[in-house]
This record gives C-alpha cells, sequence and structure tokens, in this order.
C-alpha cells in the first residue's frame, strides 16, 4: 500500500510538537531568539526525540524550543497554516489538531487572541488546500485546576467556530482524573467533545477513571489499558476510540519496540484504534510513515486499514457533513 496518495485522517497531532525546524529557526533570527543552533540539521537534533528516548518527560523536554518562537498572532498563525499544508501534502484529509493555549502567554497575548490566531491558520489553510480540520485545546495537567477552568471558560466562545473539544496533557501522574473532574464536567456542559491523554506511561487505570470521572469519548494512546482488565473492557463495551501513536510510544518507552505495540492486538479484538503522529517534528514522522508502520509490522491488509480509517472517521469530532464527505475519498 501506498500511504502517500491513500486518504488520511489524523485525530491526535499537537501543534507545538509539528512545527518545521526552518521555520524556528525563520522566526528566532526575525525577532533575535537565541536558539541551541541556527543551522537546520543541528536544530532538528535538538527537536527529535530519538527512539532510545529514556521515558514520556524525557521525550517532553522537546517542546522548549517550539515553544520560544509560538508567542505572537502572526507566528501562531503561520505555524498553524503550515502544519496543515504539510499534512494536505500527503494527503490527510481531516486534522484535528490540539494545543494548550497557556503556553502561548509569555509575550502578553490573551488566550482568546492565541485561539483566534491558531484558527485562522486553519481556516487559510482549508481555504487553498483539500483538507479540513478542528481545533482541540488542550489543558496541561501539571497545572493548576484553576488554569484548567479558565481555558474551559475562554475558549468556550470558539465553539462552534473552530474549536471542538477538550483535552489533557503532558507528564501522566497516577490519578490525575479526580483533580479535573469540575473543569471537564463544566466543559461537557458548555458543547466540549473530551478526549484525555491517559494510560500513556504505565497506568491503565487512568483510562478508566478518564472514561467513568471525566466522560472520556477518545483516549489519546491509552496503550496501557493492556495491563487493566477494568480499562480494557470498559474501552471495549463503550467503544472508546484509541488515539495511537506508533513512533511516539516506542520514544517514550510506552512500548520497547514497534513489534511489542499492542494496537493490532486492540484491533483485533474489537477495539476501535486510530493511527497517528503525536507530534510530527518531535517523532520526525508523517501519517503516511505511520500508517507504513503499522500495516507493515503487523502485516495488515487494505480491508484493515479502510477500517481505522473509517474508524478515525466516526470517532472524529467533525460535522456529520464532513464525515460523509470523508467516507467518500476511500
Ligand atoms: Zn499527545
Amino acid at each position: 500500500m501506498n500511504f502517500s496518495i491513500l486518504p488520511k485522517i489524523e485525530l491526535h497531532c499537537h501543534l507545538d510538537g509539528s512545527v518545521r525546524p526552518e521555520t524556528i529557526i525563520d522566526i528566532a533570527k526575525k525577532e533575535g531568539t537565541s536558539l541551541p543552533s541556527f543551522d537546520k540539521e543541528e536544530i532538528k537534533r535538538e527537536l527529535i526525540a530519538p527512539l532510545d528516548c529514556e521515558s514520556l518527560d524525557e521525550y517532553l523536554k522537546r517542546f522548549s524550543i517550539p515553544n520560544l518562537v509560538m508567542q505572537s498572532n502572526e507566528n501562531l498563525k503561520r505555524i498553524t497554516f503550515e502544519l496543515f499544508e504539510d499534512a494536505a501534502e500527503e494527503n490527510v484529509k481531516y486534522m484535528e489538531v490540539r494545543f494548550a493555549p497557556l503556553l502561548h502567554t509569555r509575550k502578553g497575548l490573551s488566550v482568546e487572541e492565541i485561539i483566534q490566531s491558531v484558527i485562522d491558520g486553519m481556516k487559510e489553510a482549508e481555504d487553498q488546500f483539500d483538507i479540513k480540520g478542528n481545533i482541540i485545546l488542550s489543558c496541561m495537567r501539571t497545572m493548576s485546576v484553576e488554569s484548567a477552568f479558565e481555558v474551559v471558560e475562554k475558549g468556550k466562545t470558539f465553539l462552534g467556530k473552530g474549536v471542538v473539544a477538550i483535552d489533557l496533557c503532558a507528564s501522566e501522574e497516577e490519578g490525575f482524573c479526580g483533580k479535573f473532574v469540575e473543569p471537564i464536567s463544566l466543559a461537557r456542559q458548555y458543547g466540549y467533545r473530551v478526549t484525555i491523554h491517559a494510560g500513556e506511561t504505565g497506568i491503565g487505570k487512568n483510562v478508566l477513571e478518564a472514561v467513568e470521572l471525566l466522560g472520556a469519548e477518545r483516549i489519546g494512546h491509552g496503550v496501557f489499558i493492556k495491563d487493566c482488565v477494568e480499562a480494557y473492557n470498559i474501552v471495549k463495551e463503550k467503544q472508546i476510540v484509541l488515539e495511537m501513536c506508533p513512533t511516539s510510544n516506542v520514544q517514550t518507552k510506552a512500548v520497547q519496540q514497534f513489534s511489542a505495540h499492542p494496537i493490532y492486538d486492540f484491533h483485533r479484538d474489537g477495539i476501535k484504534v486510530t493511527v497517528n503522529t503525536d507530534n510530527r517534528t518531535v517523532s520526525d514522522t508523517t501519517m503516511a510513515e505511520e500508517c507504513h508502520i503499522v500495516c507493515n509490522e503487523f502485516a495488515m491488509n487494505v480491508k484493515e486499514y479502510k477500517q481505522i480509517y473509517l474508524n478515525s472517521v466516526e470517532a472524529s469530532f467533525a460535522d456529520l457533513k464532513t464525515k460523509e464527505k470523508l467516507k467518500k475519498y476511500l
């Protein structure tokens, strides 16, 4: 299967992990921001997490450089536009991009300005390329509960205008869900859809709690339901969709190698899985590459790939009209 040509859907992609290295250099030069290097290959080495990275926390260190250049309306718009352009170029037909607005306030932008800039970049790309998108607002679970309320409250004006969902991300601790019950419940009342990073680093029970306490409809990663029967069963029974990111999962040591990834076992057992990049730059990958890895590693056929594509369409937070259109690409 030639995955550069096949239509693809991406549901799990972080804006700050997917900035073009040359854009980081370009903006830093213009703004006089200091970087460890202005050489493209050297900056790539700083940005890309190696496959033998030690942990999720080690992986997350790679995000400090891109965030240096994501502090103005113009830059946020440009970076979002370029991400959609890169995705459209490899035949991604629909992409949900997520980002944490509170990481972009360092030079005085308001949360509303930040969200609007990202939406503007997405809309401009939608006008120019054959791709549609939506935005997911991430709350950092390393920040306070108040900060999650702030994102939920300020983001709600953008629901129906490009923003569709709320997410919790960053370093994963056992039992984090309990802390965020109130802001996520408020988000649901406002009409946000809910996807939560959980079960990425060894704690399957977090997936159970994300579904039971936070009403998660989708789970970012969910690799470790493999070690937690209750989490596994609830995901299967409620048809909670897993947004899996194979390369990222090897880098963060959720799995030791691709062959140990549970995605295919889950799929065969009737769990709804999807394939995603997580971070195009930090994981040095593309959707075509991730689909290739999965299908190659587990000898999947076209029919199985189509099932995963359809899982992604159904699980997307797109409107019905968009979903119908996406199904026709197959
Ligand atoms: Zn993620």
